[in-house]
């Protein structure tokens, strides 16, 4: 058990030479409220259980030390939007240390925790908005069963933070595997700073992929690792109908969560061209790109780690991105008609369905869970029924009972997904101090795959009111 103030940082990433990083303090807000606690990530975290989260908030705001922490900000950079960027960094995070978990070593983050070296023109501060959106994210994705950072504390305060309006400051702990970006290559390799290129990879490997430590090329098995792990992300995430916004490289995390996520969206009509990030005007990162701007990062990856991995299997490994990338999606979309048996077919029968839902502006996440009932009147059209009828088809290969296959369905098709108008709601609130519909959605997205009657409104497609949102990067 962890007891806060003696709190078991491991500090491996501090250990790294000091181009990695600048070692530094942060600013504390003169008036922090706790906003919200993650009880269930503490508990994975190894933290007391008696763990008073008013006192956990005095140590995240920086009034009180934790001893054996070495906070630092991360020097990174990336491509933004297809652009080289060569100094990006955390111009508004602190990394707090590593902690050893019974899942492996997890970071402590905080954003929004003032300026850095690394902040540039920026103010080093998150707004409460923005912290909503990534708390709830993190919820919804790991509890969907997607790979992703999640946010142990929510923290507010009254310091106004100017964006398009004033607004006010927030803090919270972002937990995932690693800040690792692909961008910390590129940082070492653009800025005539390759000699840490090495001394990155053994450390990622001997923290995260210790098994490829004796490997006879083991840059290029990480490298394959880190292009694998990114590929079934992927899928995952065109699989839920989820857009992440900000793809850019050091918006990727090197061990395949989803990370550094702003203006994301999930889909509510089935529109694969759907934009989410009010900012990316060329839709860049629109949903149907996700999959190609992944292989174009790993292009890019590729390009920072070159002189240390071997061409020709680098070549090999990014010309089976794609073939990674439609197992996992085909092995997820099986799930989600409910078929255990392997067919060549299932894949271009799951684009049939898509291509319906595209032409009748069918809702996503509803039309697939509504499919796992008996009883739904989804097809009442002629290519509706046509559809029906292949999938009926198809389903005479099955041997599972068809209570099972109801069953696996039920487990792989979300009720309850984050949409943004339900975040909308919670911050609206929120913004005015009112949590309850904060609290109710953190609750809601616990448990996407289950009936639950009390919830059923936040299954609702969305408002008109709520088509008009726009999503930018501002944050
Ligand atoms: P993001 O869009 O959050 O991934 O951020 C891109 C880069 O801009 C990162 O280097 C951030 O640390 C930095 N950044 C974003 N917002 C701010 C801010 N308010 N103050 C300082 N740096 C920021
Ligand atoms: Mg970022």
């Amino acid at each position: 058990m962890q007891d806060l103030e003696s709190l078991n940082f491991s500090n491996q990433f501090a250990d790294l030479p000091e181009d990695f990083f600048h070692k530094q303090e942060w600013t504390p807000f003169d008036n922090p409220k706790l906003i919200h606690f993650n009880e269930e990530l503490a508990e994975l975290l190894g933290f007391s259980k008696n763990l008073n989260p008013e006192d956990l908030m005095l140590y995240i705001n920086g009034n009180k030390a934790f001893k054996n922490s070495t906070p630092l900000a991360m020097a990174y950079a990336g491509h933004q939007f297809g652009s080289w960027v060569p100094q990006l960094g955390d111009g508004r995070g602190i990394l707090l240390g590593q902690i050893q978990t019974k899942h492996g070593l997890m970071d402590l983050h905080i954003k929004g925790a003032g300026k850095t070296p690394y902040s540039r023109f920026g103010d080093g501060r998150a707004v409460l908005r923005s912290t909503i959106r990534e708390y709830l994210c993190g919820e919804a994705m790991h509890h969907l069963g997607i790979p992703s950072s999640r946010s142990l504390i929510m923290i507010g305060s009254d310091e106004p933070v100017f964006r398009e309006t004033t607004e006010f400051g927030a803090m919270m702990v972002r937990v995932a595997k690693t800040h690792i970006r692909f961008g910390h290559f590129e940082y070492f390799m653009h800025n005539k700073k390759s000699e840490f290129v090495p001394i990155l990879l053994d450390h990622v490997i001997d923290n995260y992929f210790p098994k490829l430590k004796n490997a006879s090329d083991s840059y290029t098995d990480l490298f394959e690792e880190i292009v694998n792990v990114t590929a079934r992300l992927i899928a995952k995430w065109q699989a839920f109908g989820f857009a992440h916004g900000v793809m850019n490289t050091d918006n990727m995390s090197i061990l395949g969560e989803t990370f550094d996520f702003g203006p994301f969206g999930f889909l509510d009509d089935y529109d694969p061209g759907f934009i989410c990030n009010h900012s990316d005007h060329q839709g860049r990162y629109a949903f149907n790109n996700q999959p190609s701007i992944g292989l174009w990062n790993c292009h890019a990856l590729a390009a920072a780690l070159k002189d240390h991995i071997e061409i020709e299997r680098t070549k090999e490994i990014i010309n089976a991105y794609e073939k990674v990338f439609y197992e996992e999606l085909t092995n997820i979309f099986r799930k989600k008609l409910g078929l255990s048996e392997i067919k060549p077919n299932d894949l271009k029968l799951v684009e049939e369905l898509l291509t319906w839902m595209k032409k009748n502006k069918k809702d996503y996440t509803n039309t697939f869970r509504e499919l796992s009932k008996e009883d739904n009147d989804l097809f009442e059209d002629q290519e509706g029924k046509l559809w029906l009828e292949k999938y009926q088809e198809r389903l005479k290969d099955e041997k599972n009972t068809p209570e099972n296959r109801k069953q696996i369905m039920e487990q792989s098709n979300p009720k309850f997904i984050l949409r943004n108008y339900l975040a909308q709601e919670a911050i609206q609130d929120a913004e005015n101090s009112d949590f309850s519909k904060l609290y109710n959605l953190i609750e809601v997205l616990k448990k996407p795959y289950e009936e639950n009657v009390n919830f059923e409104d936040y299954a609702k497609v969305p408002p008109d009111w709520s088509k008009k949102l726009e999503i930018s990067c501002s944050s």
